[in-house]
């Protein structure tokens, strides 16, 4: 199935991992943009605060000098002193002297009281963590500024009142100036400064929103970014991650698409083919030489695969028994024959089917029982089966192998001895199995009539057999010389080309209606 996987699959395979990793990479890349733009924007803010509380250090700073000369009252030398002190500062709008409620006593440059739109009473001023000072904001004309106000003793407080300078909060890079607020402003939400408050008002629609604040003093930093331009701020890293991860989709697709289509291993196709049921039982006629009349078949394995391809036995048998699978594969090939065969084996009850049955599997513990079982659910006679073993292994306990000879002959089955004299076995195996019959090897027919000695060694296997109650089967025979030739070397009967290769079973049924037709006529006729 693995290996059949159309390629189609693979493609809709990789298609949908690639594009999965896209997405991740999508959403990966989306969220890795947006965290780092965090942390830029957080610190951004956070710098805007810094700035804004060494503003306010500043004139806290500035105060506690005044302060320590004794530079506090509304006398004209002190505010004259006061006066150059905020000259020399530069930063410092005005100093003022407040009464305990917060109200104005005197300032240093009285006329900045008439910018002040409106002034907060004491308890509308916000105080610092450490209570020492207190932050708010000055409404002016044109300009707000921030008070930063400090007691003196309970009766006199200090002012310094300073602006925050748009330089202050120019901190945005290029791309977002124009689309974002910089706002100071109180935790009681009073705004302290702002640039591109423009932007704050309807021409951003959605923003998101990054804030530092302080933990000194009661006022907060925030940027307000139109969402929007955010999304195209630094996405510049967005295709190649998105385009890395997918790469990386598309390696590992391809990975599992080699798992896929990896062959597989020959034992698996091994195991594939007999779950498939590919093995198949081809039929090869055993004939009279005399008549050519069909007197049997060999069953022999054939592995017809799905793609028509029909692969001969040496490319699976060795295999097959190497792993242990020619046991499975020898009773299902056996079972399909004999379905296939049975009503030929019914009609004509000589008729002889012969098996080839390797040397481990016959010594296998219940063997013959297991063929008796097969062949009688069969509803076939057990003489009707021929179980050939052959002599190119030689039995390891050649006792033991003609005991379970001799069991399955007293069941009825016949057995024949294979490819005799090519084995190494001597006539060990002729002399101590029992079998029924011996099948002389094709190395021997292919030169009889033409090598005397091919001829002797014939002549003295059928006097052999003969000594021993045997018959004989040559087999490969291919042409009509060789058939005369073994004929004349007292040989019965054969198999071969001459006749017919080994065929599918339906093929084989037809040959055999046809060579019934001709019962009468000489072998000479079914010569191709
Ligand atoms: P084998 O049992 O000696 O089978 C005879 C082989 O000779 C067959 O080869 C057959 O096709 C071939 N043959 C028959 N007549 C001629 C001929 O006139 N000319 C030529 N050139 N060849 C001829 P095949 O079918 O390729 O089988 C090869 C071997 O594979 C068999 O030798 C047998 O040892 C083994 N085999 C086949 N099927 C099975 C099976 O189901 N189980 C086991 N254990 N072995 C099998
Ligand atoms: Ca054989
Ligand atoms: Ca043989």
């Amino acid at each position: 199935m693995r290996r059949h996987l159309p390629i189609i699959l693979v493609v809709l395979l990789t298609t949908v991992i690639v594009s999965l990793f896209g997405l991740g990479g999508h959403f990966g890349a989306t969220r890795l943009i947006h965290a780092q733009q965090e942390r830029q924007l957080h610190d951004l803010a956070a710098l805007v605060l810094r700035r804004t509380e060494n503003s306010v250090q500043f004139a806290t700073d500035a105060m506690d000098q005044l302060q320590s000369r004794g530079l506090v009252g509304c006398a004209p030398s002190t505010l004259q002193s006061i006066r150059f002190n905020i000259y020399q500062l530069g930063a410092l709008k005005d100093i003022r002297v407040t009464r305990p409620n917060g109200s104005v006593q005197c300032s240093a440059l009285p006329e900045t009281l008439e910018f002040d739109r409106v002034w907060p009473s004491r308890d509308e001023m916000s105080a610092t963590a450490d209570g020492n000072q207190l932050i708010f904001k000055v409404d002016q004309y044109a300009q707000t500024s921030v008070g930063v106000m400090t007691d003196v003793d309970a009766e006199t407080s200090l002012v310094a009142i300073f602006a925050l300078p748009p330089a202050l909060l120019d901190v945005l890079p290029e791309e977002l100036q124009y689309n974002a607020n910089v706002i100071v402003e109180l935790n009681n939400d009073q705004l302290l400064a702002a640039l591109h408050p423009l932007a704050g008002t309807g021409m951003i629609s959605q923003f998101d929103q990054f804030m530092a604040t302080s933990e000194q003093y009661p006022f907060r930093a925030v940027l307000r970014v139109d969402a929007r331009a955010l999304s195209n701020w630094e996405q510049d890293i967005y295709w190649p991650i998105v385009s890395l991860v997918a790469a990386l989709g598309l390696a590992v697709s391809l990975l599992i698409s080699r798992l896929l289509l990896r062959p597989e291993s020959p034992i698996a196709e091994i195991d594939r083919a007999i779950a498939n049921e590919e093995f198949q039982p081809y039929m090869q006629p055993i004939f009279r030489l005399d008549t050519g009349q069909i007197v049997g078949a060999e069953m022999l394995a054939r592995w017809v695969k799905p793609t028509g391809e029909v692969v001969p036995p040496f490319r699976f048998i060795k295999l097959a028994e190497e792993s242990g699978r020619i046991e499975a594969m020898t009773w299902q090939l056996l079972k399909l024959a004999l379905t296939q065969m049975k009503p030929l084996l019914s009609a004509d009850k000589r008729f002889t089917i012969s098996v080839n049955v390797t040397p481990h599997h016959f010594m296998q513990q219940g063997f013959a029982d297991d063929l008796r079982r097969e062949v009688h659910a069969a509803g076939v006679a057990y003489r009707q089966i021929c179980i050939e073993l052959t002599e190119r292994e030689p039995f390891e306990d050649l006792g033991a192998a003609a005991s379970v000879v001799s069991t399955l002959q007293g069941y009825g089955f016949k057995l024949a001895l294979d490819d005799v004299g090519i084995g190494h076995s001597g006539l060990s195996h002729l002399q101590g199995l029992g079998a029924n019959t011996i099948k002389i090897d094709k190395f021997f027919v292919d030169t009889v009539g033409r090598d005397a000695t091919a001829n002797s060694i014939i002549q003295m296997l059928v006097r052999l057999a003969h000594e021993l109650h045997m018959d004989l089967v040559a087999e490969g025979i291919e042409d009509n010389q060789q058939m005369q030739a073994l004929i004349e070397c007292g040989v019965e009967r054969g198999q071969g080309y001459v006749v017919s290769p080994p065929v599918a079973i339906p093929a084989f049924l037809d040959l055999f209606e046809q060579n019934r037709a001709s019962a009468e006529t000489p072998a000479s006729v079914y010569v191709a």
